[in-house]
């Protein structure tokens, strides 16, 4: 199993969560001195990479761009070793980053180009300082990644703590980063977890802190660093997504997409659907069908090529989504799938919960599961299901299935997500788009495409090129 923290040896061991034998990489824990030093170095270096400018800094992104696709397939085999997402999702993972250095280069710089919008106002954009990003083990390269390459094309520089499950990733990304060019110090790699993510965070040389992960630590964050308002702090966050399917959707279509968002990475995506609900007169031949696909899907070892889904991250994760698939956490609702994948923790198969209406009280509908469950409810028309899928302290993906566009245009703004997907499922962002959530998923601060506006602070600027011009003078002030 995955090991979490050894807090004795400060290792971190990285243990393949499909094969207890397959040792990914031992790493080091910083220490508190070592994290104090590699905020220290970034501190010093970051006047030189500001002023460096942003072709220098794009010529060694584009470097960075080509190793990652050089060697898109040795890490796409790391991530699948490391926390056991299949292979076809891992190399999907993979193909995002060198893809992310393009689009931010290009598209990702438009949002902070110097505007002037009036002769003599003028607004530029200036990058914070000293970023930290903290990474989640789910996506360990992608999400990072699309942290760290506006940070640093928009001529900040980085503290990187990966996941203490994802070490090996993380390390990885440094070292290619480094093979690049980047210099020491404009972009650091520290080791560890909850405790050295906390003492980076808050630490005084830390201007902004890019965090993907769960509620509770973006709100741990949130709490540790209110006496810090000057440092910014972009938090993407879990999510509760939902799948509404209406009366005249492509119910084929419906059900591949929605199998996809429930089953993908083993159910441990942000951007996972977990809630489902259906026109009540197509109900149940859209959850027959649906649980024939779950049925059927594979699960198996990570790196073997038939495999769609991989085990869970962790034991740890195994025993959280057995907690939600016990009575209590159920609640009123009817078990009516359950896979059994024939292998050992941490598989799992994929599970269907069935409620009567569209209520949601109880934990299995309310909590962020992080594993291939979901809960299907009936509905009796778009604005009830509107109104159910708003019933949640999260929100951040949401799909609509219908043939009808207006439908779908009736439930744009009305349905509160950062994402709302037409006939097309909840996972599988454009990198070309903002990524960002609503209430527990998100502080207002999308990442995706708009990641570069919040690595730069903007400063305004009246200018003026004339002379005195004594006519300019209001009334009662003296001509100097
Ligand atoms: P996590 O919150 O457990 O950990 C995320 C990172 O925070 C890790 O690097 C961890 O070491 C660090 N950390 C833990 N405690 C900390 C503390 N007190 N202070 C500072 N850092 C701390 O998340 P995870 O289990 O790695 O990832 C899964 C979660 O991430 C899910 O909730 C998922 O929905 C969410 N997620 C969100 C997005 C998004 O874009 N919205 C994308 C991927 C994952």
């Amino acid at each position: 199993m995955k090991s979490a923290e050894d807090a004795t040896a400060r290792l971190l061991r990285s243990v393949s969560p499909a094969d207890p034998a397959d040792e990914v990489g031992c790493f080091a824990e910083a220490s508190t001195p070592e994290i104090d030093a590699a905020v220290g170095r970034a501190r010093e270096v970051f006047p030189a990479w500001r002023d460096a400018g942003f072709d220098d800094r794009a010529t060694v992104l584009r470097r960075f761009r080509d190793i990652a696709l050089a060697r898109k397939e040795e890490l796409a085999q790391l991530i699948a070793r490391e926390m056991g997402k299949a292979l076809w999702d891992a190399r999907g993972e993979s193909a995002l980053v060198p893809a992310k250095v393009d689009v931010t280069l290009g598209a990702g710089m438009h949002a902070v180009e110097t505007v002037s919008p009036a002769p003599g106002a003028r607004a530029t954009f200036h990058p914070r300082g000293v970023l930290a990003v903290l990474g989640p083990f789910n996506f360990p390269a992608h999400l990072p990644n699309g942290h760290i390459v506006p940070a640093l094309a928009t001529g900040n520089t980085v503290v990187f703590k990966p996941s203490e499950l994802t070490p090996a990733v993380g390390a990885r990304l440094g070292a290619w980063l480094r093979e690049a060019g980047v210099p020491a110090g404009v972009f650091e790699t520290v080791q560890g977890g909850g405790a050295a993510g906390e003492a980076l965070a808050t630490h005084a040389g830390v201007d902004g802190v890019l965090f993907t992960g769960s509620y509770a630590v973006g709100r741990a964050l949130t709490e540790a660093t209110l006496d810090q308002p000057g440092k910014l702090l972009a938090l993407e966050m879990g999510g509760k997504n939902a799948v509404v399917v209406l009366e005249d959707a492509d119910l084929e279509l419906a059900v591949a997409e929605t199998a996809l968002s429930i089953c993908a990475t083993t159910g441990q995506r942000c951007s996972c659907a977990s809630r489902v609900f259906v026109d009540a007169h197509r109900e149940t031949e859209f959850t027959e069908r649906l649980a024939r696909v779950l049925e059927g899907v594979v699960v198996g070892p990570p790196l073997d090529e038939g495999t769609f889904m991989g085990p869970l991250v962790s034991r740890a994760a195994f025993d959280k989504v057995a907690r939600f698939r016990a009575a209590e956490a159920i609640g009123d609702g009817e078990r009516i799938l359950s896979v059994e994948p024939g292998l050992p923790a941490p598989y799992v198969g994929a599970g269907l919960v069935r409620y009567a209406s569209a209520e949601q009280t109880s934990a299995y509908q309310r909590e962020e599961i992080f594993g291939p469950e979901a809960a299907i409810h009936p509905v009796g028309d778009l604005d009830e299901a509107i109104a159910a899928v708003n019933d949640s302290a999260y929100g951040l993906v949401a799909s609509v299935f219908s043939a009808s566009r207006t439908a779908y245009d009736h439930a744009t703004g009305r349905i509160r997500t950062g994402l709302l997907n037409w006939n097309k499922g909840t996972i599988g962002a454009s990198g070309l788009l903002p990524f960002g959530g609503r209430g527990k998923s998100g502080n207002d601060r999308p990442a995706g495409l708009a990641a570069s506006i919040y690595c730069t602070v903007p400063q305004s600027h009246l200018e003026n090129e004339a002379t005195f011009d004594p006519a300019s003078l209001p009334p009662g002030m003296p001509r100097p």
